[in-house]
């Protein structure tokens, strides 16, 4: 019998490309031991991978409604980036929610774990906000947008098999993008008359990005929506029309 250290100790040889047979001479445990925790390890791992975008038969990521909004909630307010050791391999996905829409923190915790079933969702009580994370191997399989450096600093591009998803399925990405970066508020706005000031108030949404590419994803989907919308200024989008806003309340509403 060997110990768990050990064997644990000629797993990570193994993965780390020393042959069976240098294993073996260093650790000093025998060949036929090594091979077998080596394949049953493979076994495991290969029933383990439940990845849609990493496995022989590639897939779309299910469902594919909740991998809509969890896209729309990464690209708004989401960051990826390794758990731990970086040569784990192992990726957290994080999306801060404020304390004040538990609505939302509910919607993100639902659907971070209908897309991982397997990984646990974790909140996490921060200052004013909770942040909901989870870990896995696959989050970058999942938003390829993962990169180095703040997102708006970056290039943004959907890939194809996420394109299709978004089409799909514009209504819950535009959900997300909403309920991170956006907000469902009242406008008031002064008109001087001859007979003195009057005020109008009337509801519009607005989506603030920092990333043109972001705001250029989130105007697609609304025109694939029928939904009209202007930059109020560079970096936000204004959906204020009476119609696009009884639109946009069919499917995003207020946070809550
Ligand atoms: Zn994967």
């Amino acid at each position: 019998m060997y110990s768990a250290t050990v064997r644990r100790q000629a797993l990570d040889l193994i993965n780390h490309g020393t042959s069976l047979r240098s294993v073996s001479r260093s650790i000093g445990v025998n060949r036929t031991a090594l091979r077998e925790w080596r394949d049953h390890l493979e076994k495991a791992q290969a029933t383990r991978s439940d990845c849609p975008r990493c496995g022989d038969e590639r897939t779309l990521p299910e469902p594919r409604a909740d991998y809509a909004y969890l896209l729309g909630l990464y690209l708004g307010d989401g960051c990826i980036s390794a758990g731990g050791d970086p040569a784990k391999g192992v990726w957290k996905l994080r999306v801060i929610c404020a304390d004040a829409w538990p609505g939302l923190i509910q919607e993100c915790v639902r659907a971070m774990q209908a897309v991982r079933p397997l990984n646990k969702v974790m909140l996490q009580q921060k200052q004013g906000c909770q942040e909901v994370s989870s870990y896995s191997r696959h989050w970058p399989c999942l938003f390829p947008q993962h990169g180095p450096g703040k997102k708006h600093l970056r290039r943004i591009e959907l890939q194809p098999w996420q394109r299709a998803i978004v089409a799909e399925f514009p209504g819950e990405f535009v959900r997300g993008l909403f309920h991170s970066d956006g907000y469902r508020g009242v406008n008031r706005v002064r008109r001087v008359l001859a007979d003195g000031d009057h005020w109008y108030a009337y509801p519009r949404y607005l989506f603030s990005n920092k990333s043109k590419d972001i705001l250029g994803l989130c105007g697609q989907a609304l025109d694939r929506l029928g939904i009209e919308w202007r930059f109020a200024r560079p970096d936000v989008i204004s959906v204020a029309k009476k119609r696009a806003v009884a639109r946009l309340d069919e499917f995003v509403g207020p946070k809550y």
